[in-house]
């Protein structure tokens, strides 16, 4: 067993995945229980009475390519959100481990570990620094029972990038001792390259991809979780057959074509040209006090009366976010369509 997979949970290295229904589109099904007919309302490809393929092949290879890695390094799953979870429940014993946080950040690492009762061990970003990662700082943090660090660059709700040389600090330190989760759910807006091309480099190394952010499918629920073909071997059995629905497949592959692709990549180019304008603009209006600096597709923005800010977004029928609790004033503001930007911005005057 390599070193890496020793650091999982033994019960899952142990666990014999759950055996489904044979997998074979050229013979017809009467083996997994379905009704012969689709619904009247039933427009999908393959038909909803049947269960989509248990772990959808076509769908992990077109991402692979998306990504530039092999198949046997991805498994998709239902969002980061559940390749999140299983990376702590394949990692994490109950009572006994921890991860690693490093807030302000993203809220389903600490959620998703104490579900599965892993302890949540936090070392805040150096805001004084634009929320660099503090590595001696995780490094102090670790003991011998933290299986997983969480980054997540660009981070969100601060919108920097961490510096590559830092990450990879942690990498070389905790090389067989723990996970480091790299999230890039929002690197297509930053334009920097994704750590996918140190994965040979480090075993160690996880980065997790999403389709809901820059290609425009949240709703479809898919993100891909990138590893050593060990790990995404030992967290597709945790991992619950059937678990991307046919018509999320069918979405992704037809969003994913080479066509769409170059619109999707327009769509990125706009947001970040909106993004500039909306920090030029937001840089005038009276309340703001501090822009943070950001290569996603957001802003961080600190404002002298907050309460009065998210009510008047309200008022404009607008929504944005109070991040108040994990950074003092501040709101975190989504890049919208060019009207919505303007609206805030009026809203703001
Ligand atoms: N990671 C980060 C940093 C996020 O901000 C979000 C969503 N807000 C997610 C992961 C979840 O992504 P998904 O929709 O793929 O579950």
């Amino acid at each position: 067993m390599s070193s890496i997979l020793a650091l999982a949970r033994p019960d899952i290295i142990a666990l014999k995945a759950y055996s489904h229904a044979s997998w074979d589109p050229a013979f017809e099904r009467l083996h997994a229980n379905e009704l012969p007919w689709r619904a009247e309302t039933d427009r999908s490809l393959a038909g909803l009475n049947r269960y989509p393929e248990p772990h959808p092949h076509e769908l992990a290879q077109r991402l692979a390519a998306l990504y530039g890695v092999t198949d046997a390094q991805l498994l998709p799953g239902r969002g980061s959100d559940e390749s999140i979870d299983l990376l702590v429940r394949g990692f994490c014993r109950a009572g006994v481990d921890n991860v690693i946080i490093c807030p302000p950040t993203f809220g389903m690492y600490a959620v998703a570990a104490r579900i599965q009762g892993a302890q949540v061990r936090e070392v805040p970003l150096l805001r004084a620094e634009g929320f660099a990662l503090d590595t001696a700082g995780v490094l102090n943090a670790c003991d011998s029972n933290t299986k997983i660090v969480f980054l997540c660059s660009p981070n969100n709700p601060t919108g920097n990038a961490m510096a590559p040389a830092s990450i990879e600090r942690l990498l070389v330190a905790l090389s067989d001792k723990a996970l480091v989760v790299v999230d890039e759910a929002y690197i297509e807006f930053s334009g920097d390259r994704s750590l996918t091309s140190e994965l040979s480099r480090f075993p160690n190394l996880v980065v997790l991809r999403t389709l809901s952010k820059a290609y425009g499918l949240a709703g479809a629920r898919v993100g891909s979780l990138i590893a050593a073909p060990e790990i995404v071997a030992l967290l597709a059995k945790v991992i619950p057959p059937y678990s991307i629905p046919q018509l999320t497949i069918e979405a992704v592959l037809a969003t994913l074509a080479e066509t769409q692709l170059a619109v999707q990549r327009a769509r990125v180019a706009q947001v970040c040209l909106e993004r500039e304008r909306l920090r030029t603009a937001l840089a005038t209006c009276k309340p703001v006090t501090k822009i943070w600096p950001s290569v996603a597709n957001f802003l961080l923005v600190d404002f002298a009366q907050a309460e009065a800010v998210l009510a008047a977004a309200r008022a404009a029928k607008l929504l944005i976010r109070d991040m108040r609790s994990v950074s003092p004033s501040a709101l975190r503001i989504t890049v919208g369509a060019p009207e919505q930007n303007d609206r805030l911005i009026r809203s703001l005057a």
